[in-house]
């Protein structure tokens, strides 16, 4: 048997979730925003299990080319745009949408003669004040792209920056921003992110561009996923690897940061922060064991992880073990963490299996 950590992708739950953030978004067109590998869900098993997307938000030119590879005929949306003019003839190639947001990647269409049209989209900065124009320059920028044969504006977009915190007042600043930009006819419009298309209605526009919601994580500080109806897509599973009786005042794992309190049972986790589990979660943190929530206890090592056994007496060595997923949110750690749940989800090693299903109860 192998090291039995495996992280579970319910694509059945992906697709769930799609079909909640329609819900939530009638007659909007959705983007699904994959990037980072699916947010380290696995690139194609997420664009396979989401086809029924408008549409994909990636970043690589690499994976809008393996999507489309994939029988994929619908919109994939360079959310960067291009690094460099030698990506142009694979994205017009793939038939990828190119997004632009700097003057350096205009002046990369000016001076490259296109073998294909291309099509793209303007990002703004209303607000944000990471990438984009200024909406001041929408007017200027038009004007370039439409002396510019084969190049076709299709859409502008703009990102929101607090949207998870509906008490923000600059989230309806940067709605209102981004509606008094003029756009020629027929050039869509696209804000919303989770937590817009969620929390601000007036953020929906023709593209809503979800990516946390869609693998089952809140997108609202404070409100849980299962209250808005997100499904867990992501569950970490292990199995405990020793059981030990340790006594009254043993100290586990480096710097000795638990002290067993009684005689007890420790059991021994196969995850470390080097499968991606975060390291600076506190003693106290749940995990899930054989059918009990049961406290971590003293520091992540780099391959397995303590547990505090005496709320679980039954479990012994190949007892199932999750980490996150259905019995322990994803978000709880992530708040345990100090983070997000994006960046747990992401960082979960390349080296962790990703295998279909949900891994059992
Ligand atoms: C990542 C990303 C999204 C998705 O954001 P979520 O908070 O995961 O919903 C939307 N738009 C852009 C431009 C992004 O980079």
């Amino acid at each position: 048997m192998s090291r039995p950590l495996q992280a579970f992708i319910d694509s059945a739950a992906l697709r769930r979730n799609l079909h909640r953030a329609r819900e939530l978004a009638p007659g909007c067109r959705v983007m699904a925003v994959i990037k980072s590998d699916g947010y380290g869900h696995g690139l194609l098993r997420v664009a396979e299990a989401l086809r029924a997307a408008d549409g994909f938000g990636i970043v690589r030119v690499e994976d809008a080319a393996a999507i489309r590879d994939s029988g994929y005929d619908g919109q994939i949306l360079l959310l960067e745009g291009m690094y460099g003019a030698d990506e142009l003839g694979e994205i017009a190639r793939v038939g990828a949408v190119v997004v632009l947001h700097h003057e350096e990647q205009l002046r990369m269409l000016e001076r490259s003669p296109l073998h294909a049209p291309i099509r793209v989209w303007l990002k703004f900065d209303t607000g944000m004040h990471r990438i984009g124009f200024r909406p001041a320059e929408a007017a200027r920028l038009i004007d370039r792209l439409t002396r510019l044969p084969g190049v076709h504006l299709d859409g502008a977009m703009s990102h929101l920056a607090s949207a998870d915190d509906p008490s923000d007042p600059s989230t309806a600043e940067q709605i209102a921003c981004f509606a008094s930009i003029e756009l020629p006819p027929g050039c869509s419009r696209s804000l919303a992110n989770s937590a817009g298309l969620v929390a601000w209605p007036d953020s929906r526009l023709d593209w809503v561009r979800p990516g946390i919601m869609l693998y089952g994580s809140s997108p609202l500080t404070g409100v849980a996923a299962t209250v808005q109806g997100l499904a867990p897509v992501m569950r970490l599973r292990s199995q405990l690897i020793a059981v030990r009786p340790l006594k009254s005042g043993e100290a586990v794992g480096y710097g000795e940061a638990f002290r067993c309190p009684e005689d007890m049972m420790i059991g021994v986790v196969a995850c470390g922060y080097g499968d991606g589990y975060p390291r600076h979660v506190p003693c106290g943190t749940p995990v899930w064991v054989d059918g009990r929530r049961v406290p971590l206890v003293g520091k992540v090592s780099m391959g397995m992880l303590s547990v505090d056994l005496r709320a679980a007496p039954q479990a012994g060595v190949g007892a199932p073990v999750e980490l996150w997923g259905g019995h322990v949110h994803v978000d709880e750690i992530a708040a345990a963490a100090g983070t997000v749940s994006y960046e747990l989800m992401c960082r979960v090693s390349a080296s962790v299996p990703r295998v279909e299903g949900t891994g059992g109860d």
